[in-house]
């Protein structure tokens, strides 16, 4: 309007003027009116352009102005959102973190979390280069969204598992401007994930165990099954569980035929009923038991004689099955038999002849056929000995044959016990006073008599007692204790001697034999003594023991159960 007015003035003033300039020449008159009037318009364009320009300028201003209110808006929009968001501008590195994100986590919603903090502080350091590569991925477009998952500290210091989505936006050259993340708790689904994993490889590992077992169990199964010893396997009330092909080549009887049968069935009818309550004991109480004499019964009749052997087997210390493995012994007992039959009657056969000798030896010594030189008197001396020794050895296979052949006689007598050891340590005395050994006697004061052989019991004290003699030097120290307590004789030999060693104590009752130690001490033992003394305690149902230490000494403990005495009483 002002502009206008001003244009309007100006033409007054300019056509007033052009009255006198060209008052001369009329045809300047137009020319002026021309320019005037071009003047005129250029005006007015360059008045229309000016405010085109300021009317754009206001209009930037107010968009700078909306787009920075819209800026701030989302800013506040973006940290007040209850999900779990964070919008990060990659060129200033700012981040915005939602109050859902930081609810999330524990952080309260007006706390400051920065990408400083976030970076070098929340996310879990072996996370962060994960992290790092799943948004450069994305940033390097291999990836058309930005996926991750990693930890979080939360406020409380516990880890968290987020799940992170976005897309990044990018500027007209495809560099990337923004990336709005949402992020989720994934916590339990990863626990459960882990739980699932670890209890995969438990089972993986179960499984591959079971499948390890399964074939120990099926080398195990065939081992046992090609066995010659024949195998059965009970449950804990004895019946039968299972039986190799051996046990059932043994006895003819098919494992069908067998299954859940008690499996003392297959030795009642022939093994002798004492052995077969031991057995039954044994089982009982769930103890390992060993014999040679158990009898088995076969199918078509016959019968075998099996070595014999019941072990349970544990689990946490429970028994859950017991294993009897046994073997035909039916021949090794008929060739023991016999041999022991051949040994009986050359030792029997013996005795004649070898008392013949004795006493002719005997008499010529008493000087019965004559005077007799020094000299032929030594060597006749010499052959008594050696005779008498001889008798001794005769005896001692004769008593043993008889004994394995259960035909030694047994006379049972009401006994003296201590009178029966008193008389061997005088019959020994000779060696005592050699070997200056000192002797102790601890009996009780009241010992009953006992029903029992007196030439068994006999046996048992004198092998015990010189053997405690000869393996103990000379100066050494023998006691002897002999008590009655709760209806048992309770035996102990006790010597300082050489004792036995430890590698070679568990064949001290088998028969002939004798430790290395012995032997260099005592060339003419037998290895007899010990095997009958235990053959004997066993008939009277007693046990021996023994404890040893090489260099130090040796005893032997022994238990006798008391006879009834009716036995004894009825025959006086
Ligand atoms: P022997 O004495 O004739 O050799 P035994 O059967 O009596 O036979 O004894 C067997 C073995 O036991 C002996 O050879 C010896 O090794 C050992 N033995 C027995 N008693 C003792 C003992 N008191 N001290 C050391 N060793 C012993």
């Amino acid at each position: 309007m002002i502009i206008s007015l001003l244009l309007l003035f100006l033409s007054i003033l300019l056509m007033f003027f052009a009255k006198y300039l060209f008052y001369e020449n009329p045809k300047h008159l137009a020319y002026f009116v021309t320019a005037f009037i071009a003047i005129l318009f250029l005006l007015r364009l360059l008045h229309s352009m000016v405010r085109k320009m300021q009317i754009a300028l206001g209009r930037a201003e107010g968009i700078i102005k909306v787009l920075r209110d819209s800026r701030d808006r989302y800013a506040l929009a973006v940290s007040g959102i209850d999900d779990g968001i964070w919008d990060w501008d990659i060129k200033s590195g700012e981040i915005i973190f939602s109050s859902g994100w930081k609810k999330m986590l524990g952080y309260r919603a007006d706390e400051d979390i920065d990408a400083m903090r976030f970076w070098n502080g929340i996310v879990h350091k072996d996370d962060v280069k994960m992290l790092n590569n799943a948004i450069q991925y994305h940033f390097d477009g291999r990836t058309k969204h930005y996926i991750a998952e990693y930890r979080v500290k939360s406020r409380n210091g516990l880890y968290k598992w987020l799940m992170d989505r976005g897309t990044v936006t990018r500027d007209e050259k495809g560099r990337p401007l923004r990336m709005v993340v949402s992020s989720r708790d994934i916590t339990n689904r990863k626990n459960a994930e882990f739980a699932l994993k670890s209890r995969t490889d438990e089972l993986r590992i179960a499984n591959k165990q079971i499948k390890k077992e399964i074939g120990n169990t099926r080398k195990f199964k065939q081992a046992v099954d090609s066995s010659t010893d024949s195998v059965m396997m009970l449950d804990t009330d004895g019946s039968i569980e299972y039986v190799n092909p051996s046990l059932e080549r043994a006895t003819g009887y098919d494992f069908s035929e067998l299954r859940g049968k008690i499996f003392t069935t297959l030795y009642q009818e022939k093994t002798k009923a004492e052995l077969l309550q031991k057995i039954k004991e044994a089982f009982l109480r769930g103890r390992a038991y060993r014999s040679e004499d158990v009898v088995v019964s076969k199918k078509d009749g016959g019968w075998y004689t099996q070595e014999f052997s019941l072990y349970p087997i544990r689990k946490d210390g429970r028994i859950i099955h017991f294993v009897v493995i046994g073997q035909d012994i039916t021949k090794r007992k008929e060739v023991d038999t016999a041999k022991s039959e051949f040994v009986s009657l050359a030792s029997h056969q013996l005795r004649t002849p070898l008392s013949a000798i004795r006493w002719y030896s005997e008499m010529l010594l008493d000087g019965v056929g004559g005077e007799l030189n020094k000299q032929q008197k030594k060597y006749l001396q010499e052959v008594y000995n050696a005779n008498i020794r001889m008798i001794e050895l005769v005896g001692t296979l004769l008593d043993v044959s008889r004994l394995d052949l259960g035909k030694f006689p047994i006379n049972k007598k009401m006994t003296n016990v201590s009178y029966v050891v008193e008389t061997i340590i005088k019959e020994l005395q000779p060696i005592i006073e050699k070997k200056n050994l000192k002797v102790t006697k601890k009996f009780a004061e009241k010992i009953e008599d006992m029903c029992i052989d007196p030439k068994m019991l006999r046996m048992v004290f004198h092998n015990l007692i010189s053997n405690a003699l000869k393996y103990t030097p000379e100066n050494g120290e023998i006691s002897i204790v002999l008590k009655q307590e709760s209806g048992k004789l309770f035996v102990e030999v006790a010597d300082t001697g050489c004792g036995i060693p430890k590698e070679q104590q568990s064949k001290i009752f088998t028969k002939l034999f004798r430790a290395d130690n012995a032997r260099e001490i005592d060339s003419s033992g037998t290895g007899l003594g010990l095997y009958i003394v235990r053959v004997i305690v066993e008939k009277m149902k007693g046990s021996i023991r023994f404890s040893s230490e090489e260099n130090k000494g040796s005893t032997f403990y022994v238990i006798i159960p008391m006879q009834d005495k009716k036995e004894c009483v009825a025959k006086n």
